[in-house]
């Protein structure tokens, strides 16, 4: 069994076959979806798509650095009763985001720092966004890896979060997985210029990843410039268990073992 980590099916690309994608990832073994419900207007729709697929579906709630200037206190409250739910599994997706302009450092901080008491206060973990800007002083893991070492969320598992899509250096990797981080490895994984990126995930083995899609986008090289879905999760998983030199069983039962220890089982 597979678990896809980090899926946007809320989104419109996915209007006229929702149904059918999550059905067909389950016939390929990707049996849990965990969807990313990031932007205040998808909360109540994440709830309704976790409720079409109860055995399959639950959900993350948060505002993403791209809502850092329209978050009210109104939307505040609303997030928290969403966390209050049952099909509530974590935070997210929260971070920073440098590479487009989606408000300054401190204004991005602060809406972080706004939700990350939820994980304390609902005993879950978060799903965390990072992306470095165009020049080397706008390091959003560096920013995002500093602000969580005071992060107060101290879980009964290992695990408190995952660096959802990594695309950071290995030194950023080592911060994360010392904070109890876990990797987000999804398409990008597979990308031909990314060769970094596999050295790191080779690095930090299977016991520090979880796989994703994040589709629509980010499908893997095999499919650029399609739209990306959970059935691309074993295609991802194998290129894991290439590079790494294991099995595919291996990877399958390594990083669905870290989802539900992150996650909880569901
Ligand atoms: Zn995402």
């Amino acid at each position: 069994m597979l678990i896809e980590t980090h899926s946007h099916l809320n989104d419109k690309a996915f209007n006229a076959d929702r149904k059918e994608v999550i059905e067909r990832a389950a016939g390929l073994g990707v049996l849990k979806i965990v969807e990313i419900a990031c932007a205040p207007g998808e909360w109540a729709q994440g709830e309704e798509l976790a409720a079409a697929f109860p055995d399959k579906v639950r959900c993350a709630f948060g505002a993403h650095p791209e809502y850092t200037k329209t978050l009210t206190p109104e939307l505040m409250s609303a997030l928290d009763s969403f966390m209050a739910k049952p099909c509530a599994l974590a935070l997210g997706e929260v971070g920073l985001d440098y590479w487009w302009d989606m408000g300054t450092r401190e204004e991005q901080l602060a809406l972080l720092e706004a939700q990350l008491p939820l994980c304390a206060k609902f005993s879950k973990p978060a799903v965390f966004h990072a992306r470095n800007g165009k020049t080397p002083l706008q390091n959003a893991y560096a920013d995002l890896l500093e602000a969580l070492k005071k992060w107060s969320y101290r879980p009964a598992g290992k695990f408190r979060g995952v660096l959802h899509c990594f695309s950071g250096s290995w030194a950023d990797a080592r911060a994360g997985l010392d904070l109890g981080l876990l990797l987000g490895v999804n398409g990008t994984f597979t990308y031909k210029k990314n060769e970094g990126l596999r050295e790191t995930v080779r690095k930090a083995g299977l016991d520090n990843i979880v796989l994703e899609t994040d589709c629509p986008y980010l499908p893997p090289q095999s499919a650029r410039g399609k739209r990306n879905d959970p059935s691309f999760i074993p295609e991802i998983a194998a290129m894991v268990a290439t590079h790494l030199g294991t099995g595919n069983s291996q990877v399958a039962d390594k990083t669905t073992a870290n989802a539900f220890e992150l996650f909880g089982q569901f």
